[in-house]
């Protein structure tokens, strides 16, 4: 749960909050009901994409295809039940991946043929997850009490926990379903359009934002900030190695399509997704840090892949990932686009080894933590100091015309 900050795409500020929703047994239907509906839609209109394809040459528009929806209907007993409108997110969704299909299959492979004749996969049963409400009429907001309800077309008010909202207008919202083995859990992403010149600085006005930030990403300390702060890696898979090791043994032992094996399943799936939850929330913390307490950010321009390269052992590999660096750093991207906030990545060349108060070449190993410079005396922590060359060359290297009290 939380807030997802998509960057703008030139078209203002999207805030997507996402609800977890609590329906009733009959309102479960119902959303079942919507999910089965459109995956049925969906794998009609992919079939008539084909169809259009091989005897037109070319795919159909969306209000074409919105058109076949208002058809099947109107035509099918089945579908009845479902929001009309919501396949017109349905109808969307075929295009996007229709298109995705024909961009792929346009470049030649290896062999220099290009494929063609390809759909997108039909639906099944299980890979239908999600369903939607693309008009703001189409679900709304009520309160009763301390109880929080969305309506939502053809379901009804559903009780839903979440954050506050944002001062925006709420524009769409998806419904998805997530299997749990045992159960489902129901969520709802909204999506706010915020405001013209919406900016979060008014939220934090005490804090000194007019100084920026270098951060040193790594996989022992996941991120050194130039101003001393450190966040160690938190090493989550470790904490919850022995719950793993105990839940998959259970599971493997259990007799599959048995109540007991879909306990287990269950039992894993929580564990799994609790580890999803508490990296996610390092990430976001280390992101708002960042992005909210200072006044812009330079970080190293990475390749997170090759990174992962250097660390060719299981247990370095689960550090590795309890870092998620390559999360952090769009995050950090994600979350300063929407605050106004200005990223530089810098050329992460020789930023460990080069002295940051007197640019001396310090040559060090990968297992020498302190920098100590034999040219100036200066002796702090390798990775602050890196941080500190990162600001340095972020920030002196291309100097912001908005801001003229950067540091020298
Ligand atoms: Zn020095």
């Amino acid at each position: 749960m939380g807030q997802e900050n998509r960057d703008d795409k030139g078209r203002g500020i999207y805030l997507t909050v996402k609800l977890k929703l609590d329906p009733a047994s009959e309102e479960k239907r119902r959303i079942d009901r919507n999910i089965e509906g459109n995956r049925v839609v969906y794998n009609q209109m992919v079939t008539y994409c084909k169809l259009h394809l091989e005897n037109e040459g070319r795919l159909p528009t969306q209000f074409d295809l919105n058109r076949l929806g208002a058809e099947i209907w109107r035509k099918n007993p089945s579908v009845k039940c479902i929001y009309n409108n919501s396949m017109h997110v349905t109808s969307g969704r075929v295009l996007q991946a229709y298109k995705k299909i024909l961009e792929h299959n346009s470049k030649p492979d290896a062999g220099g043929a290009v494929s063609s004749g390809h759909r997108p996969r039909y639906k099944t049963v299980k890979a239908a997850r999600s369903y939607g409400y693309p008009k703001r009429q189409d679900f709304g907001f009520s309160r009763k009490g301390k109880r929080r309800y969305i309506r939502l077309g053809k379901v009804g008010n559903v009780r839903f926990y979440g954050p506050e909202f944002p001062k925006g207008t709420p524009k769409t919202c998806i419904v998805s379903r997530i299997d749990m083995g045992t159960h489902s859990e129901y969520y709802a992403s909204v999506t706010f359009e915020m405001p013209e010149g919406y900016a979060t600085d008014e939220l934090y006005p005490e804090i000194d934002t007019s100084q920026p930030v270098g951060i040193d990403l790594g996989i022992s300390s996941v991120a050194v900030f130039s101003d001393g702060t450190v966040f160690e890696n938190p090493k989550h898979y470790l904490k919850l190695r022995k719950r793993f090791e105990k839940l998959q043994r259970r599971l493997s032992k259990a007799v599959p399509f048995t109540e007991e094996y879909d306990k287990a399943k269950s039992r894993v799936d929580h564990a799994y997704r609790k580890l999803k939850n508490m990296r996610k929330n390092t990430v976001n913390h280390i992101a708002h840090d960042a992005v909210y307490l200072h006044g812009g950010i330079a970080m190293e321009d990475l390749s997170v892949k090759g990174l992962r390269g250097i660390s060719r052992s299981r247990r370095m590999t689960n550090y590795y990932n309890d870092a998620s660096l390559g999360a952090v750093q769009t995050r950090i991207r994600d979350v300063a686009a929407c605050a106004h906030r200005k990223v530089v990545l810098v050329d992460p060349r020789g930023t460990s080894q080069i002295c940051s108060a007197c640019g001396a070449y310090v040559k060090k190993g990968l297992d020498v933590r302190i920098h100590h410079c034999p040219e100036c005396g200066l002796r702090i922590d390798r990775d602050l100091n890196a941080a500190i060359n990162i600001l340095n060359r972020g920030w002196t290297g291309h100097p912001d015309p908005d801001r003229s009290n950067r540091p020298a």
